[in-house]
This record gives C-alpha cells, structure tokens and sequence, in this order.
C-alpha cells in the first residue's frame, strides 16, 4: 500500500509555478498576474481558507487581492465588485468565496465573473467547456486529484472508477476528468441503490461526500485506489476524510490520507489555473 502524499506533490507543483512566475517577471511583462477572492460576510471556516489562498499567492509571487464585504452586502454589490474585477487587467482570476450569505443568488453571481477569469471553474461556461471536450479551467479539487493520480503514475485507461458524491464543485466535474481520460465512470449519490456493490467492482474510488468515515473496507475490492476528498471532524473534533482510513488503507494499492492528501492540492491548482488564466490572455 503506498500512501499519496498530497504535500510533497503541492509542494514540487508550487515550486514549477513560482519558477514560471519569476520568468515572465523577469521578462518583463504588462500587466500583474493576480488573484483576486471576494469574501462575503464572515464565515470563520472560510476566514481560514481564504488566508491560506492568500499565503499561496506570496508564496509564489502571484498578487492578491482581498475583497471583502460585508454579510448584509446586497445583489448588486456582490455584482458590482465583480465587474470592476472583470474589468481590471491586473486581476487575472477571481472566486467568489463559498458559502456566502443565503439571501444571495450564488448562480447567478458566480455566472457573472468572466470566464477567462473563472478560475474556481465554475461558471455554466467553463463547466460547459470541460463537458463538451474543451480546453477550460477546472474545477480546483478535482484537478488536483488528476495531478495526484498521474504524479503517482496509477493507469487510469479502461479502468473501473467510481466517484461518490455529485456536487457541482467536486463530483461531477471529477466523474468528467476520469471520462475523458478513459476511465469506465459510475457517479453515485445519496440515493444510490446497493451503493456497497457498486463501489466493491471499482479499480479507482472517489469519495466526496461530507459524511466522516463513511467509506468502510468491506465496500472496496483488493487493491483498489482511493481518495479521499472530505474534510470532516469525527467524533473528538479531530480533522478526517470521508474513508475510515484505519479501517480501508490496507486493502488499498493507494490511498490519499485526510490531512495531507487532497487538501493541499485545492489550493495549489487554484494558484496554478490563475497562472493559466495570465497565460491565455497574454498578448
Ligand atoms: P456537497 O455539495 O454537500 O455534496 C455532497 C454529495 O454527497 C451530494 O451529491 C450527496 O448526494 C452525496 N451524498 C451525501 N450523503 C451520501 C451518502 N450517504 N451516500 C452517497 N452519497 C451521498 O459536498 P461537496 O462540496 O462536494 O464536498 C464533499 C466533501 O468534500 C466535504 O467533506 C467537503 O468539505 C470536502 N471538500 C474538500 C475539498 C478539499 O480541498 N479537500 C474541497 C471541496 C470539498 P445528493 O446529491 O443525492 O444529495
């Protein structure tokens, strides 16, 4: 059994970004490359990811910008930060930060950030792109597990996959990535029927559910690779996955552990697709 060290990958993708950056920098270039994150009230879960979103773009030497507004922002202040953003060539992605108050329309909003900035990949457009077969920017969690599949090598082609969980942020958009990569994909979700049967044929699980220790050994065969997408607390508060780890790692080929495994990844690619995003809309 090996396990996918998400921090070593985050860590080695970091370092090609940060290379890249101080390339174009040093070439000389006419516009910053930025990222800009537009939270909306005060969340405090979001509070630490939208920091850690911050320090990675230092860390790389991408800019950041911090738009924050407060909890009781209206519809067109939510939409108008995100024009002026559309419109600022220094700002070459953007996310709006999730959730955000309930009296928002979060569709709506987020389908009004351009999509040559969408670098959360959720735009209708961009998740259009990715399901019709076109060059987009994906989805940061899923794109991550790709990175870690293939860092590790594991086949994919013709191989049995199925992925728990359809949320637009993960689930679908992942289901998406292992079709196109030839993988014979099953996306499950809560009414899923014989769930156990379905998950004990895959060569490759996805788990993305928000259900702590959901995944148990006796739902995946021998040698099954699984990654764990969850981020939960179990019963003493402490941070876990979606897999019981203790209970499945040694029937596993490869699993990804919770922390250290999938996390790290989110935010490296979302540095990364804003470095896209700089990229194809240079001049
Ligand atoms: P979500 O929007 O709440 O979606 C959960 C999905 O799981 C739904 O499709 C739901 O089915 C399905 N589901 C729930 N209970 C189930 C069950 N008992 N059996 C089968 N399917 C079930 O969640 P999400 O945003 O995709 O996030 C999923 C997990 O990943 C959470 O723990 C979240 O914190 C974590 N996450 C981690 C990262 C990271 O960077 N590591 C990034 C994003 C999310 P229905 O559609 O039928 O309701």
């Amino acid at each position: 059994m090996q396990i996918i060290d998400g921090k070593l990958v985050a860590a080695k993708t970091r370092e090609q970004i940060a290379k890249e950056v101080a390339e174009l920098k040093s070439k000389g270039y006419d516009r910053e490359i930025g990222l800009a994150v537009i939270f909306v009230g005060n969340n405090p879960a979001s509070e630490v990811y939208v920091r850690n979103k911050i320090k990675a773009c230092e860390e790389v030497g991408i800019k950041s910008y911090l738009c924050k507004l407060p909890e009781e922002s209206t519809f067109e202040d939510v939409a108008d930060t995100i024009e002026q953003l559309n419109q600022n060539p220094d700002v070459s992605g953007m996310i709006l930060q999730l959730p955000i108050p309930k009296h928002l329309d979060e569709n709506k909003l987020i389908d009004l950030i351009h999509p040559d900035k969408d670098v959360d990949g959720c735009t209708a457009a961009q998740k259009g792109r990715l399901w019709t077969g076109r060059d987009s920017l994906i989805a940061c969690t899923p794109y991550g597990v790709m990175k870690l599949l293939d860092f590790y090598g594991i086949p994919l082609e013709g191989r049995n996959a199925v992925v728990i969980g359809r949320s637009n942020l993960v689930g679908k958009p992942m289901a998406q990535l292992l079709l196109d990569r030839n993988c014979t994909v099953t996306l499950c979700h809560s009414r899923t029927k014989n769930l156990k049967e379905v998950t004990s044929s895959a060569d490759i699980v996805v788990v993305a559910i928000g259900k702590a220790k959901f995944l148990k050994a006796d739902m995946v065969k021998d040698g099954a690779v699984v990654i764990d997408v969850g981020m939960d607390r179990d019963e003493n508060g402490k941070l876990c996955g979606d897999v019981d780890y203790a209970d499945v790692a040694e029937k596993c080929s490869y699993i990804t552990p919770v922390p250290g495994g999938v996390g790290p990844m989110t935010v490296t690619m979302l540095i990364a697709n804003t470095l896209q995003a700089y990229k194809s809309t240079a001049k």
